[in-house]
């Protein structure tokens, strides 16, 4: 046992967790640094539970150290517990922690993880001390907003809730109308990029790893070699200095053309003109406001068109806040959700690339080589085909929180069990996104670079996808039946001819059984 008769004491240890970089926060409010400290700890834990990819693992990891020492400028006493040989969890680091401090109460920011939050009050439960709970500020609103919100509605779609936040904080809204004269222009945000391709795209603003990003980069590598992924390419943005650089970087290159192309997709060309910000604002050294605050200042000097600023203040104060509000108030049993009761294994070539299909093979490189893909990458390439296929939700979720280098379980959950796979059978979603390979070719190059003809759904030359599609609306045919919005698509395939839907449906299961996994799960 250790001797802890001299060590230092705590009025309250005040708990930093890896997504809670956040200088403003309410914990700081009441923070004494003469007689509290701050509390961090790398547990290996948190980089196991799902099979995280390398880079996730280091973006946290880094970010975590520069913050450390952030706070030890400011001359805050911080607790920092860095990763050991031995596997630990997050509780048995705070144990001992607690048993070494003897803190008269433990404080936290609104853990995002409901896990996490569990196994925080659990423990305070055990060791008798109060766990202060603050709420979390970085956010527009709160869970209990969202539940406001909800209240009396059958469901809860983005549109309105948006429409709400737009009104309430004010935001692109002119004499209490929206600026433009509507409230989104999706139309004018579905552009391809034609058979010329992107032309020259200027890269995005590369934060280079520092000496401390540097150790850690080599820790990852030794101590977890095992991982998906690759680290040679890492240069996220792991201080808040380095974020504000890449979000300026953002507004001034790519926001002018987020809108038109926020949805194309193009081989070998990761970034278009996305913003790459969502890892530095979901462990917060980006505030949501501030993202926001830059976007609408670019409209209004004239430095980006609405379409743009709009499309892209949908993104963080539409869907950020909308999806928080589904996992709080939906947890812990949204987790178990399988509404169209996929039960299939996710294929192999989801961890490799290794597949003969080029929009995928080309989300999953690109996925390994960054820990990154845009939102119609995973929506509707990797997202799309997992549902099309009938893959167990549970099991896309854990390589969705397991691969990209944002991944947080209380966005990552409900964007793939709700949005992506109908989950929660339509809570989030009025429908299914099912679509064909033509979707696909319409909004990339990908099919002109793959052996699949996306027009086809039954033989050796069909794109799986299409396949799948026909499949997918016949297994589900009566459960989609009362859905008015699914209606033209189950009247197409009811006038498929039979013996056609029966190819259709053979070639279905043959993928099924090409694509299960060499190895039994688990
Ligand atoms: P941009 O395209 O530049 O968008 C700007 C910002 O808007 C993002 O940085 C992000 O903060 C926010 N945003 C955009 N779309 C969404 C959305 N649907 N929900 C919430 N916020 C959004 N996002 C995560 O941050 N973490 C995840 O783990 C995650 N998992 C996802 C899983 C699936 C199956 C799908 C379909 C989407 C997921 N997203 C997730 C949402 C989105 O794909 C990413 O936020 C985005 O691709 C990040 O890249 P970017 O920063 O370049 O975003
Ligand atoms: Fe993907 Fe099908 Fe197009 Fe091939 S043909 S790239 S599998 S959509």
């Amino acid at each position: 046992m250790p001797d802890t008769s001299n060590a230092v004491k705590a009025r309250t240890l005040a708990l930093v967790l890896g997504d809670q970089l956040d200088r403003e926060s309410a914990l700081w409010d009441d923070f004494d640094p003469d007689r509290d400290v701050v509390w961090m700890a790398e547990a290996s834990e948190e980089s196991t539970h799902v099979w995280s990819h390398k880079v996730r693992i280091a973006f946290f990891l880094a970010a975590m150290r520069h913050f450390r020492d952030a706070l030890a400028e400011r001359g805050y006493r911080v607790d920092y517990c860095e990763l050991g040989e031995e596997a630990t969890t997050l509780s048995d680091a705070l144990r001992d922690a607690i048993d070494r401090l003897r803190p008269e109460r433990l404080a936290v920011v609104h853990p995002g993880e409901w896990r996490v939050r569990d196994a925080l009050r659990a423990l305070s439960e055990e060791k008798g001390l109060e766990l202060i709970e603050h709420d979390d500020t970085h956010f527009y609103t709160t869970p209990e907003d969202f539940a406001r919100h909800a209240e009396g509605r059958k469901q809860v779609r983005l549109e309105y809730f948006y429409r709400e936040l737009r009104k309430r904080f004010g935001v692109l809204m002119e004499d209490g109308q929206p600026i433009g004269g509507a409230w989104n222009f999706d139309k004018e945000n579905r552009g391809a990029f034609g058979k010329r391709g992107p032309g020259r795209l200027r890269k995005p603003r590369s934060s280079k790893p520092d000496e401390i990003t540097r150790e850690v980069l080599d820790l990852v590598n030794d101590r977890f070699a095992e991982h998906p992924g690759s680290l040679d390419h890492f240069d996220w943005p792991v201080t808040v200095g380095d974020a504000r650089r890449a979000l300026a970087d953002f507004i001034k290159h790519r926001l002018p053309s987020f809108g038109e192309y926020q949805d194309a997709m193009w081989t070998d060309e990761p970034w278009l003109y996305h913003s790459r910000l969502s890892a530095a604002i979901n462990v917060k050294l980006l505030g949501p406001h501030e993202v926001v605050d830059a976007a609408v200042a670019a409209y209004e000097s004239g430095e980006a068109p609405l379409n743009a600023v709009e499309g892209f203040v949908r993104q963080i104060l539409g869907w950020r806040e909308y999806v928080r509000g589904v996992y709080w108030n939906h947890m812990p049993r949204y987790l178990d959700r399988n509404a169209l009761e996929a039960n299939q294994p996710l294929p192999d070539f989801y961890w490799t690339g290794d597949t003969e299909m080029a929009c995928l093979r080309d989300a999953i490189h690109q996925t390994l080589r960054y820990g990154y893909a845009h939102h119609i990458q995973r929506l509707m390439v990797t997202g799309l085909f997992a549902m099309l296929l009938g893959v167990d939700p549970r099991r896309v979720h854990e390589w969705y929180l397991a691969v990209y280098v944002d991944a947080v379980e209380w966005v990552e959950l409900p964007n793939t069990l709700g949005m992506s796979q109908h989950a929660d059978g339509g809570l989030m979603g009025s429908k299914p996104y099912c679509a064909t390979g033509k979707y696909i070719q319409r909004m990339s190059n990908h099919c002109g670079e793959c052996r699949f003809d996306p027009a086809k759904a039954a033989g050796d030359d069909a794109c799986p996808f299409t396949t799948l599609y026909w499949d997918f609306l016949a297994r589900n045919r009566e459960r989609l039946r009362g859905n008015n919005r699914m209606a033209m698509q189950l009247k197409n395939l009811d006038r498929k001819d039979p013996a056609e839907l029966a190819a259709i449906r053979e070639r279905a299961d043959s993928l099924r059984e090409e694509l299960a996994p060499s190895l039994p799960e688990g």
